[in-house]
């Protein structure tokens, strides 16, 4: 064998590390199974560890991720591969063997910790973690307590002679950008499916002009731009720079349920708007919030979430969705017709924030083996091949609550599959 491949026989192989992946691998690996848990960015964690706060209790998700990576560090049952994607699949339920490929860190896990040394950086990348809102060195780390704690060498970068050059002046020879990638065989019993969503892109909706002027930002970098780990530092600010904020619009259904984009309702814009509407008025009690919405979705329990949000009088709801935004010299204008008082209104204002669906990342990378998935990309829950299965956000689009319960339901199946193997 080529000493670039390892075998490894596993119960369970879970592929993503959201907090669907980590779920489903603590709680089987707690339960007794051996797991291989892999990612294909260079660290865990996924879309929450972009966020500033969860609703409805407005805690910050880092304290729960930091719970699981705890559990993860203490547990050798669980093998984790960053930077790691599934190339095919073979077998059946109870027998499978998966090719995965690794792609190389370029930095030694024992390397020291570069935030120092990095600042000396020459060569920058965009910053797609933050959203494209900025741009970030090329070795890096995406937030302090990231899991793992080593760096990364982005690869875009590897071959450009100012990075090899300056790479020399590293501190511990930690660094090796002759690191070749390694393939993985593993035999398993199940696999988790956990690759979670992918934000809509707003690209593709020309009328709300993303992408022509740089206040108009999807829900997504107001995360980052409320994140104390983000490129403001957890300031809100004008991306185009201007002055403080005055006031924002949130648009939602950008692009959900409508038939030439997302049909479906992802069932957590409306919550993620009104939590990020509490982001800008605890840093500006007095802006001007605008809600445009066809109707609030805020079921159960959250219910309560919107009210006391409706009760403010700076949060001003509009019902009737967005027709289009402008861009004019001194504002943004947003019009939309209101379906309560039959006329069209014309908004004001510095800051418009699209709230774009969840799309499924099967959508455009579904499993590589037969598998039942519907219309929209999400792995319908009875899948074809029993051992394989989806869970989290690429089977609907749930809340965190929703996609821990159904992690748990995950690891149940996974115990199940290993004991008829
Ligand atoms: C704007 C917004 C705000 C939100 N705010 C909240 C909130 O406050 N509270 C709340 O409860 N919910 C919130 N949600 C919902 C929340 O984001 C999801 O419930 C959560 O991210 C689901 O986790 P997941 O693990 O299923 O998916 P993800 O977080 O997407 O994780 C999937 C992981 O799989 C990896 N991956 C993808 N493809 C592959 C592949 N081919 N191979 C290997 N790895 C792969 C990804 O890199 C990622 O790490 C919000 C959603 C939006 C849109």
């Amino acid at each position: 064998m080529p000493e670039s491949e390892v075998s490894l026989n596993t119960d369970l192989l879970v592929v993503g590390g959201g907090i669907a992946g980590i779920t489903t691998a603590v709680e089987s690996s707690e339960a007794g199974l051996d797991v291989v848990l892999i990612e294909k960015e260079p660290y865990l964690g996924g879309r929450v560890s972009r966020f500033h706060h969860y609703f409805p209790k407005l805690c910050p998700p880092a304290c729960g991720l930091e719970i699981n990576y705890k559990r993860l560090r203490g547990n050798p049952s669980v093998k984790i591969y960053t930077l790691s994607e599934v190339q095919s699949i073979e077998g059946k339920e109870g027998d499978y063997t998966v090719t995965i490929t690794v792609k190389p860190r370029y930095v030694h896990p024992w390397a020291m910790d570069y935030t120092e040394w990095a600042k000396s950086c020459p060569v920058e990348i965009e910053d797609d973690f933050n959203y494209g809102l900025n741009n970030k060195k090329a070795v890096y780390r995406n937030y302090e307590n990231a899991f793992p704690q080593t760096f990364v060498v982005d690869e875009s970068v590897v071959d450009n002679p100012d990075f090899r050059e300056w790479v020399k002046s590293c501190p511990d020879g930690g660094i090796d950008l002759e690191m070749k990638p390694l393939t993985i065989k593993v035999k398993t019993a199940s696999i988790a499916w956990a690759t979670g969503w992918q934000p809509y892109d707003a690209n593709k909706l020309d009328i709300l002009s993303y992408g022509k002027h740089p206040d108009i930002i999807t829900n997504v970098m107001m995360e980052r731009l409320a994140a104390e780990n983000g490129p403001t530092a957890g300031k809100i600010t004008l991306p185009s720079g201007k002055d403080k904020v005055g006031s924002v619009a949130f648009v939602q259904c950008a692009g959900s349920r409508d038939e030439n984009h997302l049909p479906f309702c992802s069932g957590v814009c409306c919550l993620a708007s009104l939590k990020q509407a509490s982001y800008v008025l605890e840093q500006y009690p007095e802006a001007d919030v605008h809600m445009f919405y066809i109707d609030v979705r805020t079921p159960g329990r959250l219910e309560d979430f919107y009210q006391e949000r409706e009760e403010n009088p700076k949060i001003n709801m509009h019902r009737g969705k967005v027709a289009r935004v402008d861009i004019e010299e001194d504002g943004l204008i947003v019009t939309a017709e209101n379906t309560l008082t039959a006329t069209l209104e014309k908004v004001k204002v510095d800051l418009v924030v699209l709230a774009t669906g969840m799309q499924p990342s099967t959508m455009d990378t579904p499993p590589p083996i037969d598998i039942s998935m519907d219309e929209n990309g999400f792995i319908e829950q009875k899948a074809d091949a029993e051992g394989i299965y989806g869970v989290g956000t690429c089977v609907r689009p749930y809340d965190v609550a929703a996609t821990l319960q159904d992690a748990t339901g995950a690891a149940v199946k996974a115990l199940q599959m290993a004991r008829r193997a």
